[in-house]
């Protein structure tokens, strides 16, 4: 029988991708979503394949996970709250749906033998500035008084909750620390600056840099992210691991918008937003965030195949197809 996965936040940009991708590969894939930050329209043309199944539940719902996690062989946890804007708007909303759903899919997961990969962030790092960042080094995180360090933290006790099931269960427990991840079907809505970036110059308005743009981040297209995702889940090494995940393409986010601006074609111009207006007084922003990728390459071999450009002409071909569609 084919390997069966059970992918929380399926619905959202990185879970539909991955689910695409693993029906590809033969699995029965279950996709489980509430559709809170995840949308419908992206795993709308898998509905009909057999290998393929869409529950519109929370996670946080007992019954419904327990049923799932029954049938399911491996869960890739990726319901969360993300996004920068979002965490620092509704901060009670991104701890209670980070900790208690990464609590409730660790403790269902137990009672199956489940393994399981959870999703975290290059956010645990903090404000280090020894980048590149590798998995063991220290994490800086600010002050309990600013809303943004609530998801680092909340990532880093699901980290430690995930480490501690494998150590004192043996659950099969894998850890993924995803860095700036991009491609289509992200939505700006909660502060990504790719798609934000994308929609701003297609429409003629100003691309609304933060800060003073000096910021630099390495932007991993979708495809490497869920490949790699894929090919942690079918390693054993892998368990009781954490891993980064993403690309080593620096750029910074004043360059970034000139790339977009040049690949679009566009004439909008820049405007320069400070920190304060565009989240709130006291935000804390981290200057540069690159992954050390030892760790993964050494274990599966990952390369990262498609460069930023590329990335950036698919994201820009998707926004222009969905301005079409929506005939704004
Ligand atoms: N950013 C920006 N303009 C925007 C949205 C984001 O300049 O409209 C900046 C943001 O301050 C950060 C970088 O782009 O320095 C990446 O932001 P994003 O929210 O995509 O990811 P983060 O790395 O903050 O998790």
């Amino acid at each position: 029988m084919s390997e069966r996965f059970l992918i929380t936040g399926g619905a959202g940009f990185i879970g539909s991708h991955l689910c695409e991708l693993l029906i590809s590969q033969g699995k029965q894939v279950v996709a489980i979503d509430d559709l809170s930050t995840g949308r419908a329209a992206n795993i709308q043309h898998l509905l009909p394949l057999p290998s393929f199944q869409f529950v519109r539940e929370t996670i946080l719902n007992a019954q419904v996970l327990d049923r799932l996690a029954s049938q399911a062989d491996t869960i890739v946890h990726l319901a969360a709250a993300v996004g920068v804007k979002l965490i620092v708007e509704d901060p009670v909303h991104t701890i209670n749906t980070n900790i208690l759903g990464t609590e409730a899919v660790l403790t269902t997961a137990n009672r199956y033998a489940c393994k399981v990969l959870i999703a975290s962030t290059s956010e645990v790092y903090g404000k280090s500035t020894r980048a590149p960042f590798s998995e063991e080094d220290d994490c800086l995180i600010g002050p309990t008084t600013h809303s943004r360090w609530a998801y680092a933290v909340s990532k880093q006790v699901d980290e430690f909750l995930g480490l501690a099931y494998q150590r004192q269960f043996d659950l099969p427990v894998v850890v993924m620390r995803f860095f700036n991840t991009v491609g289509p079907r992200q939505t700006g809505r909660y502060g990504m600056v790719v798609p934000r970036f994308v929609r701003q110059a297609l429409s003629g308005a100003a691309l609304t840099v933060y800060g003073d743009g000096s910021q630099s981040r390495c932007f991993a297209d979708v495809a490497d992210v869920i490949a790699a995702v894929a090919s942690l889940a079918e390693r054993p090494a892998a368990v009781g691991q954490v891993f980064n995940i993403g690309s080593t393409e620096e750029i910074t986010i004043r360059g970034l918008a000139e790339r977009i601006i040049a690949l679009t074609g566009s004439r909008s111009p820049i405007e320069y937003v400070p920190y304060d207006k565009a989240y709130a007084p006291g935000f804390e922003d981290m200057h540069r965030r690159v992954p050390a990728l030892q760790k993964i390459v050494a274990l599966t071999g990952y390369q990262p195949r498609c460069t930023l450009d590329e990335t950036l002409q698919r994201v820009i071909a998707y926004e222009k197809e969905r301005l079409a569609a929506s005939g704004d």
